[in-house]
């Protein structure tokens, strides 16, 4: 290698040499040098397990931040899934098909996880080795407020009532969104998991109302 154009890029360079990782095929032995994007050993084409080291946006391949793009994960999910979908593999050896199973089963989870906007924060703080707990503190006011929505969602009639709640919560949580990208921009953990702790309870209020969207039967 070059060793100006190495020391001027470096950056850059080291970026792409954390993505190449050098692993023995399972199948055939022979060393692949494999991009975490491709699945495939270069030699015999047999699919290769999930790396271990990697993480649920690595696995998804995408930028590793709270402010994702929702459309760009599900093309990307939808592209793993034409690859890894155990049909694809009825026909091959039985471990690769365990192989197929296992990283299928992954990159639903990860999907699961990364486009659901509490359990995305929960599992980026988890990540930066930290949970919020029960007891993280929100206070009494706030809990008030929350029980009163409470009470308003349990005693929405109408469809129009329901959907009022259902747009100032979902407000609420895109607001939410916002504040959790810039607390997870600057690092300040401590604000990502009050933010968080505070969504919990909207997210618990949104459920109930998409529970009672789905009993009234309103088609949106
Ligand atoms: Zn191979």
């Amino acid at each position: 290698m070059n060793l100006i154009v190495f020391t001027r890029h470096s950056k850059f360079k080291m970026s792409m040499f954390r993505q190449i990782r050098q692993i023995s095929c399972w199948s055939c032995g022979k060393d692949i040098k494999t991009l975490v994007s491709n699945l495939f050993c270069s030699h015999c084409q047999v699919l290769q397990e999930p790396d271990k080291n990697s993480n649920y946006f690595k696995i998804m391949g995408v930028r590793e931040t709270y402010d994702l793009d929702e459309n760009e994960l599900a093309k990307k999910y939808k592209d793993l899934q034409k690859y890894l979908h155990p049909d694809k593999f009825a026909n091959k050896n039985k471990q690769e098909l365990e192989v197929s199973e296992k990283y299928s089963s992954l990159v639903n989870e990860a999907y699961k996880t990364l486009l659901e906007p509490m359990a995305r924060g929960i599992y980026m703080l988890r990540l930066r080795g930290k949970e919020i707990s029960e007891n993280t503190e929100v206070d009494q006011e706030f809990l008030i407020k929350i029980m009163e929505k409470n009470e308003e969602v349990e005693n929405a009639e109408t469809e129009a009532e329901i959907m009022e709640l259902n747009e100032e919560i979902k407000n609420m949580i895109k607001t939410l969104q916002k504040q959790l990208s810039i607390a997870f921009f600057d690092g300040d953990l401590k604000k990502v998991m009050k933010l968080l702790s505070v969504m919990k309870y909207y997210t618990s209020i949104d459920n109930q109302i998409q529970s009672a969207i789905r009993n009234k039967g309103i088609i949106r």
